[in-house]
């Protein structure tokens, strides 16, 4: 296939593709090049929210396109303040720095977290969770919880202790080692797979945090959009972070990262204390306006009725020893090894794909019930 064997000769080899090429898509059906069909359980990693060529994003994402497609920071545009209006309304934080990844998301919040220690005269060390994923650049590597990402590239960005999740007296035990200034999570693990917090841990971060005046910063770069069935998974565990980072679904299939600020962090940055060249991006905030407005109650509600049917469909199945997560943000635990469940069902047209020894499923929000059982049928069949 010519477009495989020019990748191996001129694109960095850091990727290991599954041997299809996706040529097209409309909902949550992907066309590969031979004209197979297929239905997409994994949305991109929880990037194409709707789907595939969405036609009311289409919509909103081509008038903004055909209008004015970037000017730079150094002058104001509208679809960027509406984009972070809604989401401080939506949330409850106060001001939203916009960046192009969930990595330069993290990276926000890490300078949020630093300055604010520095302005204290705070440890400025931050905590984060074993098993966490935070992104790969060197400073989200440092803050990721997993040496296998850390090997080949140190030295890292300091400043980084890790505990493990779940457990209260570590927990405990790390802010009286390290008076840690921030504590970054995820409320689902999800490349660490699919593993959600447990309510009484996260309640114990929000006391640390509370009782020692470091921040409370919640990584929704994979969960947060609607996808856990609330708008963000944090809402979930009754918390008020600090600062929320976010990704991934925002944009709906453009690169957008957004890092919300909350009350005590809401003017850490100043003129020139931060800054990015395509941060709010007219079009890429025209796409998350679209995306973040239809995430209403009833698109959350079918979000959780479709969450159930999976869970009822899978659950006790022959070969399913578990199904753990959120929402939309699923993860089995087969008998079978994860990679060859996701194999059988490829060849049999539906996309799935892993999280540690995990398959993961993350469908866009808006898949019709009917495609969604066919999906289900294929991935209980590749189970058994
Ligand atoms: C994917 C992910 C990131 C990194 O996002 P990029 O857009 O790849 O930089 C960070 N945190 C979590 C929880 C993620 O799932």
């Amino acid at each position: 296939m010519k477009t495989i064997e020019k990748e191996n000769l001129y694109v960095a080899g850091t990727y290991k593709r599954f041997p299809i090429e996706i040529v097209s898509g409309k909902g949550a059906t992907a066309v590969d090049s031979n004209g197979k069909e297929y239905i997409d359980l994994a949305s991109g990693i929880a990037v194409n929210t709707f789907g595939y060529s969405d036609d009311e994003w289409i919509a909103a994402v081509t008038k903004q396109l055909t209008t004015l497609q970037h000017t730079s920071n150094l002058y104001y545009t509208d679809p960027c303040v509406e984009l972070a209006a809604l989401l401080c309304e939506k949330t409850g934080m106060k001001k939203v720095f916009f960046s192009n990844s969930g990595a330069e998301a993290n990276e926000c919040a890490i300078k949020a977290a630093r300055k604010y220690a520095e302005n204290k005269g705070n440890s400025t060390t931050i905590l984060t969770l074993l098993n966490s994923f935070h992104g790969r650049t060197l400073t989200t590597l440092a803050a990721t919880g997993q040496e296998t990402f850390h090997k080949d590239f140190l030295p890292l960005t300091e400043g980084f202790a890790y505990t493990p999740a779940n457990d209260i007296a570590a927990l405990t035990e790390a802010f009286e080692k390290y008076s840690p200034c921030a504590v970054m999570f995820e409320v689902v693990q999800g490349e660490g797979g699919v593993n959600p917090l447990e309510y009484d841990f996260v309640k114990k971060i929000e006391e640390l945090c509370t009782a020692n005046d470091a921040l409370m910063i919640c990584d929704e770069v994979q969960i947060g959009n609607g996808r856990s069935g609330k708008l963000y998974g944090y809402m979930h565990y009754g918390i008020s972070p600090d600062v929320v980072t976010t990704a991934k679904g925002l944009g709906g299939g453009l690169p957008i990262g957004a890092t919300m600020l909350g009350e005590r962090v809401k003017d850490i940055f100043t003129y020139g204390s931060h800054g990015s060249t395509f941060g709010g991006n007219p079009v890429c905030c025209a796409g998350a306006v679209n995306i973040i407005t239809r995430l209403d109650e009833a698109m959350l509600s079918e979000v959780i009725k479709k969450s159930e049917l999976i869970k009822n469909t899978l659950e006790g199945s022959e070969g399913v020893e578990s199904v753990t997560g959120l929402g939309l943000m699923l993860g089995i635990k087969t008998a079978k090894p994860a990679g060859e469940v996701v194999s059988r069902c490829i060849e049999n047209g539906v996309l799935v794909i892993t999280a540690k020894d995990k398959v993961r499923l993350l469908p866009p929000l808006n898949i019709p019930m009917e495609e969604l059982k066919k999906a289900l049928a294929v991935i209980k069949d590749a189970c058994r």
